[in-house]
């Protein structure tokens, strides 16, 4: 099953996106993640999307492109995958249902999440990322126990550098210029489920699974 995670940033979708892969038993894939992790580890792939990443913009969608198709021919996708933060314009999405064709499979729903921009600005503002597995937390609405160090795994909880005031401003415009027209074209083609992501996270959770069900 492929199934999109779509929302702006700061939505909820990595919050998401860990119960809903062990649910349907796909992997998670986030293209963010995927760059960060580049980044650590200082690759060329890295180095080139950080570029793009501290500005609030888009990594150009043939690097992007290239990134999920390899990711999606990995063993563990063989079956499907969860896709959290791709695609985020209309070349990707065209690129990815091509990608899907070639292997007889396609886009199997498409879940939004809507949040309202004011929301996400706090949201983003307080987010904070483990460094070790990734987990997320807020600084005022989810902190970990102990200040900066990871409930799950004992790793260092930092915030994103783009997760500044001003990176927050562009990502968000980003959003409604680039990603937003993603909505409509899902929605035409029948595949697209709207959730209230305004919700605390246990009740977007149960009305995802309901959307999947
Ligand atoms: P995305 O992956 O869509 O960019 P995240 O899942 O990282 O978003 O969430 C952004 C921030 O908002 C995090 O700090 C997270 O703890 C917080 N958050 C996530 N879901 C909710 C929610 N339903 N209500 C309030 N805050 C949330
Ligand atoms: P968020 O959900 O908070 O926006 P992500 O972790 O999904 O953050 O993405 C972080 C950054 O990585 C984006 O601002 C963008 O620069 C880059 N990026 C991630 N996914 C894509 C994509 N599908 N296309 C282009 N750039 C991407
Ligand atoms: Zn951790």
């Amino acid at each position: 099953m492929i199934v999109i995670l779509l929302g702006p940033p700061g939505a909820g979708k990595g919050t998401q996106a860990a119960a809903i892969s062990k649910s349907l038993n796909v992997p998670h894939v986030s293209t963010g993640d995927i760059f960060r992790a580049n980044l650590e580890y200082q690759t060329a792939l890295g180095l080139e999307a950080k570029k793009y990443m501290d500005q609030g913009q888009l990594v150009p969608d043939d690097l992007v492109v290239r990134l999920v198709a390899d990711r999606l021919a990995k063993p563990d996708a063989l079956e499907g995958a969860l896709l959290d933060g791709f695609p985020r314009t209309i070349v990707q999405a065209q690129a990815l249902s091509d990608i899907l064709a070639a292997k007889g499979k396609k886009v199997d729903v498409c879940l939004l999440l809507e949040v309202p921009d004011e929301d996400l600005i706090a949201r983003l503002s307080g987010r904070r990322v483990c460094r070790g597995c990734g987990a997320g937390y807020h600084a005022l609405f989810s902190p970990p126990k102990v200040e900066n160090v990871c409930d799950k795994c004992g790793g260092e909880v930092y915030q994103r550098e783009d997760d500044s005031a001003q990176t927050i401003k562009s990502r968000l415009a980003v959003y409604h210029k680039q990603t937003k027209p993603l909505v409509e074209w899902y929605q035409s083609r029948g595949l697209l489920k709207v959730i209230n992501g305004r919700s605390d996270p246990k009740t977007v959770e149960a009305e995802i699974a309901k959307a999947l069900a």
